[in-house]
């Protein structure tokens, strides 16, 4: 991070109590390079020095004890190759705690004295007789009271590597010490506006920066943290909302305001269904947005099912209608090429020409489709991110449509706007993995939003069951059950990426056991996995479709989008592996046809009490919000998809979900300083063009595409 004030620009090795060796270590351990990257390395926890936990207490080994105890014995015993160990034995009035170190072993023996009491401060571990520390930190007790007064002592994270080189937790506050005295007659420039400082009542720079760290009283520690996670939520959503704003007043877009005989054609004959009210808002709101001279980037939620391709295919001949091609892109082989075959039945007699592109498109058939596209007689282009690859070049592209954007980063939805030569194409990017409102106006800050928050009618609710693997059989005489009734199944096991042979074992070892319980001829069973060359996959997908197979045996490649009516029972096997929105997704796959479906959670009896409930969830609804919102709760948002690669959680103080309100708040903010002052040229937001300035590569390069 690039710092206003040069002295927080200092690299690292230059502080007191730092030097080469450790300077190497906290660049590459914990993302320290400067003096400014230091400050802002915040405690994650405050520590009262003066109260003391017991030696029985139950332990929970995340948790920081400290104890108050008599030393009893100390011994320094001799392990396997000579290696030296001290053990030491204290106690409370409770009982008592073994201590031990592997490392300065000698000098910490020789300062201990038997009967006199100390203060040992770390992680503990239930032991057999007794509770364990190991290399707890120790003070005298006297040295204790004259340094703390009270609550407050700040604890930082530190690594095993960083701790091997004496830069535990508490050196690193030691440190931070150093820095915060070095600072003490050097102003650090204020990042906020004035005018939002003195509105809010918010701590300035410096003063938070220090008491962030040594904080005297909670009063203070507050307000540091607020002041801290303001200025780290503003920053994000400004990034966000001012590259969105100028791309609104830059970014001319396509009219698209004529709607023309391929989409009344398509409308008043292939359409076999009438549209759900949402489908019908959602259309009506994209229009608008298309007919309006401005860019669309749009993301269209609705949950798995809710009917987006049509919604998405109703555009596409908006666009076509208006003399443009469009692109359609998914994130999987087989996605790609069910959207195609699906599309291309949709559109008959439309007299379109619509073709499927991917890696595996070669030779001659490839060359011949990059003359379509070029050339402008392909309407449709459907494929992988193959279709992202410079060298497809489209005479008009009035729109591109990504399917599950999760899966997509910015950049390559970025790179679609160039994909026509003057004016960027509509964007329509399309999510089944429901993200609570909070968090799609943070990931998605730069799209608008629709929303499909119905399902077409008739559908029959799903039933979800947990199972346990002592209730197989009951399992097997249930899928035979529904297979002569003429159902088709679902097996899925579950993909641990590291280690793929084991899978690819597991997933034998099911398909084969599975063999016993529904043998050829009476049965037939196929078997799909990521290995597999495109060309097998859709082989046995549509031997599935086709109802050929009636139990389709995979790893999750299904997952997304695949569309079997007549499929009705999805058994997911180790079902507490999946997260959240993976099962809900997976579950998507039933339930399409006119008959009841079934999703069955297959888990261990003995999985954790957090797996367990994990899953009931998913057996408490079907709506794909709450389970997102479920999800959340239990996990956190690390496990959200997609938010990982988009860098939102790299936040240091803040938190998506427990600082929601600070984030709407800050967020109207800027929208209505953008509202006032969109160019930032009102002295009072000089901070704001600064930053800007300061961090040119955080926002578009808007010369490139306008
Ligand atoms: P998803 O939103 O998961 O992509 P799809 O677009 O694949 O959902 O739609 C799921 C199924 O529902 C498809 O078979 C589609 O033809 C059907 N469908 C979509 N809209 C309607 C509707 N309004 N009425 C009835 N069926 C619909
Ligand atoms: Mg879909």
């Amino acid at each position: 991070m690039n710092y206003q004030d040069e002295i927080l620009n200092t690299d690292i090795s230059f502080l007191k109590g730092v030097g080469p060796v450790k300077a190497e270590l906290l660049k590459k351990e914990l993302n320290i390079f400067t003096f400014g990257d230091l400050l802002y390395y915040f405690p994650f926890r405050y520590l009262d020095k003066t109260k003391f936990q017991s030696t029985e207490d139950f332990v929970d080994e995340k948790t920081y004890y400290q104890l108050k105890c008599k030393v009893i014995s100390k011994q320094i015993i001799k392990g396997a190759n000579r290696k030296i160990r001290l053990h030491v034995i204290a106690r409370d009035e409770d009982g008592p705690v073994e201590l031990i170190w592997f490392q300065g072993v000698k000098w910490i023996e020789s300062s201990i004295e038997i009967d006199k009491e100390y203060i040992f401060f770390g992680k503990m571990e239930a032991g057999q007789l007794m509770n364990k520390m190991y290399h707890p930190e120790i003070e005298s007790v006297e040295n204790n009271k004259k340094k703390y007064s009270g609550a407050f002592y700040p604890m930082y994270y530190s690594t095993e590597k960083l701790t091997s080189a004496h830069l535990t937790g508490k050196n690193i506050g030691k440190i931070t010490e150093n820095l915060i005295s070095q600072l003490q007659n050097r102003t650090i420039t204020e990042t906020l506006p004035e005018y939002i400082i003195a509105k809010y009542k918010l701590l300035d720079l410096k003063n938070s920066l220090v008491k962030i760290h040594f904080p005297t009283n909670l009063k203070e520690l507050e307000s540091a943290r607020l002041r801290m996670k303001f200025e780290e939520l503003f920053f994000m959503q400004f990034k966000m909302i001012f590259n969105k704003s100028v791309r609104e007043r830059k970014l001319k877009g396509l009219i698209f305001d004529k709607v023309g005989n391929k989409f009344q054609k398509f409308y008043h004959e292939n359409l076999t269904f009438e549209l759900t009210n949402a489908q019908k808002r959602v259309i009506k709101e994209i229009r608008k947005e298309i007919g309006s001279g401005a860019q669309m980037n749009r993301l269209l939620q609705g949950d798995v099912g809710s009917g987006k391709t049509i919604v998405a295919l109703l555009i596409s001949l908006i666009a076509i209608d208006n003399g443009y091609q469009v692109c359609i892109m998914a994130p999987t082989e087989i996605l790609a090429q069910q959207h195609f075959n699906n599309i291309s039945n949709l559109i008959t007699g439309l007299n379109l020409n619509i073709a499927f592109l991917s890696g595996s498109v070669k030779g001659k058939v490839r060359n011949s489709i990059m003359t379509g596209i070029s050339e402008g007689y392909i309407d449709i282009l459907i494929g992988t991110h193959a279709l992202i690859e410079s060298n497809v070049v489209f005479k008009k592209l009035g729109l591109a449509v990504i399917d599950e954007q999760h899966r997509f980063g910015v950049k390559q939805r970025a790179s679609l706007w160039s994909k026509n030569k003057n004016l960027p194409p509509h964007v329509l990017v399309m999510t089944a993995t429901p993200i609570p409102r909070t968090l799609a106006m943070t990931v998605y800050g730069d799209l608008e939003v629709s929303v499909i928050d119905e399902l077409p009618p008739g559908r029959k609710e799903i039933t979800t069951l947990l199972m346990y693997d002592s209730q197989r059989m009951r399992l097997i005489r249930f899928l035979q059950s529904e297979i002569q009734q003429g159902r088709q199944v679902y097996f899925v096991f579950p993909l641990i990426e590291e280690s793929e042979n084991f899978d690819m074992k597991n997933l034998q070892e099911g398909y084969e056991s599975l063999l016993e319980y529904f043998p050829r001829p009476e049965y037939q069973l196929g078997v799909v996995h990521g290995k597999m060359k495109p060309a097998d996959k859709d082989m046995e997908m549509n031997r599935f479709k086709a109802g050929i197979t009636q139990i389709l045996v995979s790893t999750t490649v299904i997952e997304v989008g695949v569309d079997v009516p007549n499929a009705s029972v999805m058994v997911i096997e180790n079902a507490e592996r999946f997260g959240l929105s993976q099962l809900h997704q997976l579950r998507g796959r039933v339930g399409r046809g006119s008959s009841q479906s079934y999703c069955i959670l297959m888990t261990k009896y003995k999985s954790s009490k957090e797996s367990k409930e994990r899953l009931k969830v998913m057996t408490e609804s079907t709506n794909g919000f709450y389970i997102a919102e479920a999800d959340l709760k239990l996990r956190g948002p690390g496990d959200i998809e997609g938010l990982r690669q988009s860098g939102l959680l790299d936040l240091k103080i803040a938190s998506l979900i427990e600082d929601e309100k600070i984030l709407r708040f800050v967020r109207e903010l800027i929208i209505k300083i953008l509202e006032k002052d969109p160019h930032l040229s009102v002295k009072e937001n000089d901070k704001l063009k600064d930053y800007v300035i300061r961090n040119k590569s955080l926002f578009t390069d808007w010369s490139r595409i306008s």
